[in-house]
């Protein structure tokens, strides 16, 4: 017998085991509104110009292979914390951010909840009801208590802001309370900018800490600093959080594993040691991170030519989910004669709609259309064509009623 008996079968990961149910459909009508990654609208993936143009740069100039320090790169940390504050803002001024480049948003909340974990023993994280399915999983993991926090109405399929406020002011003090910086995920709902100046004022009551996932920046709005007002609005106050940063949508870069974790200090001396103990951290889990995706970053925001056009190809991205989306809504008022008011559709931002199917529609979606989601009801825009809209509309109605 094996050593590995007692070994069970794990489930399958609710988000990528979607992908893999697409590949093995060979219905030719198949649509894979899964996993959130930008496509055109060929539905193929998408490699920025601006990055294959960054990296012919690396090459021409014979970049060389040697092991990055366990922080990461140094131009990229100062990059990447300038994209979120904005370049001479006073935390960055003041060296007040202890910045590490990351394994992407994922492997940059990971170090967070180790960090949590260590020296904030027995605090809980808050998460909102509902998220990115991985919180759950990396919190878990880390042996970092979470609870959730009221978001998601599904009367109005908007914001429960009372409700949300309600469970920050209920926790104990000094939990940690985990916000998206931009485009919710799955929701696509987002609070209104007087909302986010509620969430801080609670926040700062009850002397909670907030941690800020960014996986969307620039690719909301199409604006790198519009996207980064949440974070900047905790940042004036002089506040004490964290942020977890992702390049995997904004520069198409997902598998390049490339982010970074940025914990906001009210001293210098305090980010200088909080640093050192994140680098502690990532030494025996990974040593120290790929060097690939942080030069191409690292790149494209050092040279103003290269911003312009890695901006005009954000925009171009955002643009296009704008306009897909407008596009679905349309087909679905047009189609539909139930009278359902459908503006929940326009009123959410970024790559996902949340489409308020329950998990027995959401299974007619795909057993009797072909068309790949989340059980939750969640639907990424960037895998929907302005030619497949109607096609999607009329599994949509035939699913809802
Ligand atoms: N946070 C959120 C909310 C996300 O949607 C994602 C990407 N799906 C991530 C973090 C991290 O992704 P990655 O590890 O690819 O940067």
């Amino acid at each position: 017998p094996s050593r590995f008996e007692g070994i069970t079968m794990a489930p399958p990961d609710p988000i990528l085991g979607v992908s893999e149910a697409f590949k093995a459909d060979t219905n030719e009508l198949k649509l894979n509104l899964g996993v959130g990654a930008y496509r055109t609208e060929e539905l193929q993936p998408y490699v920025l110009n601006v990055v294959k143009k960054a990296e012919n740069l690396m090459l021409e100039r014979g970049d060389n292979k040697e092991y990055l320090p366990i922080e990461g790169l140094a131009a990229f940390n100062k990059a990447t914390a300038e994209l979120l504050f904005g370049a001479g803002h006073p935390v960055i001024k003041e060296q007040k951010v202890a910045t590490i480049q990351g394994l992407s948003g994922t492997g940059s909340l990971r170090l967070a909840a180790a960090l949590i974990e260590r020296y904030f023993p027995g605090a809980k994280v808050l998460i909102s009801a509902p998220t990115w399915g991985n919180h759950k999983n990396i919190f878990n993991d880390a042996k970092v208590p979470w609870s959730e926090y009221r978001y998601y109405d599904p009367k109005t399929i908007g914001l429960d802001f009372e409700g949300m406020i309600e469970d920050i002011k209920e926790a104990p003090e000094g939990s940690f309370i985990l916000l998206h910086g931009c485009a919710h995920n799955p929701t696509g709902i987002d609070p209104t900018p007087e909302q986010w100046v509620k969430i801080a004022d609670v926040i700062q009551e009850k002397n909670h800490i907030p941690f800020f996932d960014v996986a969307y920046q620039g690719f909301a709005s199409g604006s790198l600093d519009e996207d980064a007002a949440s974070v900047r609005l905790f940042a004036e106050r002089g506040m004490e959080f964290f942020v977890a940063q992702s390049y995997s949508k904004n520069l198409g870069l997902y598998a390049e594993r490339i982010g970074a974790i940025n914990v906001v200090c009210s001293s210098a001396d305090a980010a200088t040691r909080v640093k050192s103990q994140l680098k502690r951290i990532a030494r025996p889990m990974y040593s120290n991170p790929p060097v690939h995706g942080a030069r191409i970053v690292a790149n494209v925001v050092g040279d103003a030519t290269m911003f312009g056009e890695w901006k005009a190809e954000m925009e171009m991205m955002a643009g296009r989910i704008k306009t897909v989306r407008q596009s679905l809504y349309d087909s679905l008022v047009s189609k539909d004669k139930s009278g359902k008011d459908w503006s929940f559709i326009l009123k959410q931002i970024g790559m996902f709609s949340f489409t308020g199917l329950n998990k027995a529609q959401s299974d007619n979606m795909t057993n009797k259309w072909h068309v790949y989601m989340t059980k939750d009801g969640r639907i990424s825009l960037a895998g929907l064509s302005m030619a497949k809209c109607e096609y999607l509309a009329d599994a949509i109605i035939d699913s809802y009623h």
